[in-house]
């Protein structure tokens, strides 16, 4: 399955993907609207630093995904269609599990709704937005082994330019 995946020598730190997320998942879709809805928008990957360097979290989709197995209101399954790890707002009660077991720190908890949030890959649109969103490239919609792939041959093409 194709996953959102980062090329952490191009981020900048620059939180636009963070944005962009937000604004998709707002009511409006708008920017300059989503922040007059009664409830902001959350966003559903978040711009870490670690040792100084910036980290975009969001959720690896996980095969074996912990968050799923610890969700006891069935809220957390696997998209039969993507393959993808949803959440149904509708069935979360807030109890946190998943927030707590999910090893990359990427299911947020919504304190105002009182409901969990994870990247859901834009679900419904064709890509998602904060990789459109990425001014760098840093973020691109794969398949892991396509974006190993990709990062080989640039890193082998670097090799060469600097063995010139
Ligand atoms: S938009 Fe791209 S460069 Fe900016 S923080 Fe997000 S991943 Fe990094």
């Amino acid at each position: 399955m194709r996953k959102i995946m980062v090329d952490l020598q191009l981020c900048m730190g620059c939180n636009s993907c963070e944005i962009a997320c937000a604004v998709q998942h707002s009511q409006s879709g708008d920017l300059f609207e989503a922040l007059k809805e009664p409830v902001l928008p959350g966003y559903r990957l978040r711009v870490r630093a670690s040792y100084g360097m910036p980290f975009p979290l969001r959720c690896e989709q996980c095969e074996d995904a912990p968050c799923i197995d610890a969700c006891k209101s069935g809220a957390m399954a696997r998209d039969p269609e993507t393959a993808s790890v949803q959440i149904d707002e509708d069935k979360c009660v807030g109890g946190w599990m998943c927030v707590m077991v999910c090893p990359f720190g990427a299911v947020f908890p919504d304190m105002e709704r009182g409901k969990a949030v994870k990247c859901d890959l834009c679900r419904g649109h064709e890509r998602p937005a904060c990789v459109d969103a990425c001014p760098t490239k840093a973020l691109s919609y794969v398949e892991p082994d396509e974006f190993a792939a990709r990062y080989m041959r640039a890193e082998a093409a670097k090799t060469s330019t600097e063995a010139e």
